[in-house]
C-alpha cells in the first residue's frame, strides 16, 4: 500500500488534475471504481486544490452541461427510448492522458474518452428517460469537442405498403430536373426535381408529414409505365424514412391520395435485403388489323418460354414468359394474351398501351 501511496503523491505533486481525472487515474491504486468522489477525497488528502486547470482534460467536465443543454434542446421534440453517443476529442487530450499513464505505469483504467462518455450518458439517460445501447439506437448523438458542436440523427423507419393507381398519366418515380440535372436551379425551385406529380412524391409527402422525417427513399417492387394502371391488390413497395422525429405515430392501414390509394401500410423492423421475387399476372389485349383465326393463335405457342423485351424504355430489360401462358380470342380482331411472370424489383411492365394487373 505504501508504494501506491507514494505513486499517488508523485502524480499529484507533478500534475494539476481535476477531480474526475484524479479519481480515474488513481482508481486502480486505491482499489476503487473511478469516480469524482474518489478524486475529491485524494486531492484534499494531498492538499491539492481542485480549482486549477487540469493538465489532462483542461477541465472539460465543467463544460459538459452547456454541451448537454444543446443536445437536450435539439432532441426535445424527438421520440426516442434508446440512444448512443459518439465523441470526437482532440488527440492532445488523449496523448496527455497516455503520458501520465505510461510515466507512472498505470494500467487497466478507463481512458479519458470513456470517462467523459459515461458522465454524459448518465445525465442524458436521467433527463430523457432513455437508455444507451450500442446497436441500432433510435437516436445517435455525435459530440465534437474540437469545435464544441453536436449533431443528432435518428434511426430510419421502414414502411411496407401497396399502391393502386386509378388514373393514368401519373409517373411512378420522380424525375430529375432537366435544366439542372438534380443540382437545383430556379426552374425547379432548387428541388432538383421536375414539377410533374409522381407516385413517389405522393407517398413521400405522406410519410414525411406523418413521421416528420426529412427524406424518403422508396424501394419499388417492379414498376409500370406512366400510362398504365395498377389494379388488383396493388404494387408492393418499401419506404425508408430518414431522420424521423416522431417514430411513435400510428400509421393507418390505408390511405387515399389523389389518383392513388395505399393499402396494407405498416411499419416494419427492417427492410428485406436484396431483390424480392414476386409473381405478376400480366394481361395484354391485342387489336389486329386483319381478322384472326384460331390457327393463327396456335402459332403463337412458340412464345412459350421466350423472352419478352421492353421496347418502351430500356431494351436490356426482359423477362421470360411462363408455362401458364394463355391465348384467347375475344372477337374477330381482338385476342388476349395472359401469362404469369416472376419478377424482380428492377423489372418493369412495359406495355404502356395496355392496362396491367401486377
Ligand atoms: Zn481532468
Ligand atoms: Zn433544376
Amino acid at each position: 500500500m505504501k508504494s501506491e501511496y507514494v505513486k499517488i503523491s508523485k502524480i499529484l505533486k507533478n500534475y494539476d488534475l481535476c477531480e474526475y481525472c484524479t479519481g480515474r487515474l488513481i482508481s486502480k491504486l486505491v482499489g476503487k471504481q473511478s469516480s469524482k468522489l474518489v478524486g475529491t477525497k485524494y486531492l484534499k488528502k494531498f492538499g491539492k486544490s481542485s480549482n486549477t486547470k487540469c493538465y489532462v482534460c483542461k477541465n472539460i467536465f465543467e463544460n459538459l452541461d452547456s454541451m448537454l443543454s444543446n443536445i437536450f434542446e435539439k432532441s426535445s421534440n424527438i421520440d426516442f427510448k434508446t440512444f448512443n453517443l459518439g465523441l470526437i476529442l482532440k488527440n492532445s487530450f488523449l496523448e496527455r492522458d497516455d503520458l501520465i499513464k505510461s510515466k507512472f505505469k498505470i494500467k487497466g483504467i478507463e481512458n479519458l474518452k470513456f470517462s467523459i462518455s459515461s458522465e454524459m450518458t448518465k445525465k442524458i439517460s436521467r433527463k430523457t428517460k432513455s437508455k444507451r445501447i450500442m446497436n441500432d439506437p433510435e437516436l445517435f448523438i455525435q459530440v465534437n469537442f474540437k469545435d464544441e458542436s453536436s449533431t443528432i440523427r435518428t434511426k430510419p423507419i421502414f414502411v411496407y405498403g401497396r399502391y393502386n393507381k386509378k388514373i393514368r398519366k401519373i409517373r411512378q418515380k420522380r424525375m430529375s430536373c432537366k435544366s439542372c440535372n438534380d443540382i437545383g436551379c430556379h426552374n425547379c425551385n432548387f428541388r432538383g426535381l421536375e414539377n410533374t406529380e409522381s407516385i413517389e412524391d405522393k407517398i413521400s409527402n405522406l410519410l414525411i408529414k406523418k413521421f416528420e422525417g426529412n427524406q424518403v427513399k422508396i424501394n419499388w417492387i417492379g414498376g409500370e409505365d406512366q400510362s398504365s394502371l395498377v389494379l388488383g391488390n396493388g404494387r408492393p413497395f418499401f419506404a425508408k424514412i430518414l431522420n424521423p422525429k416522431k417514430r411513435n405515430r400510428i400509421l393507418r392501414k390505408s390511405s387515399n391520395l389523389e389518383g392513388i390509394s395505399l393499402s396494407e401500410l405498416r411499419k416494419i423492423l427492417v427492410q428485406p435485403k436484396g431483390s424480392i421475387p414476386f409473381k405478376s399476372k400480366v394481361s395484354i389485349i391485342i387489336d389486329t388489323e386483319k381478322p384472326i383465326l384460331l390457327t393463327h393463335l396456335k402459332k403463337l405457342d412458340v412464345l412459350e418460354n421466350t423472352k419478352i423485351h421492353d421496347l418502351s424504355k430500356d431494351k436490356k430489360k426482359s423477362y421470360q414468359t411462363n408455362l401458364s401462358d394463355t391465348l384467347q380470342k375475344i372477337s374477330k380482331n381482338l385476342f388476349s394474351f395472359r401469362f404469369i411472370s416472376r419478377w424482380w424489383n428492377s423489372y418493369q411492365i412495359f406495355y404502356p398501351k395496355f392496362g396491367c394487373n401486377p
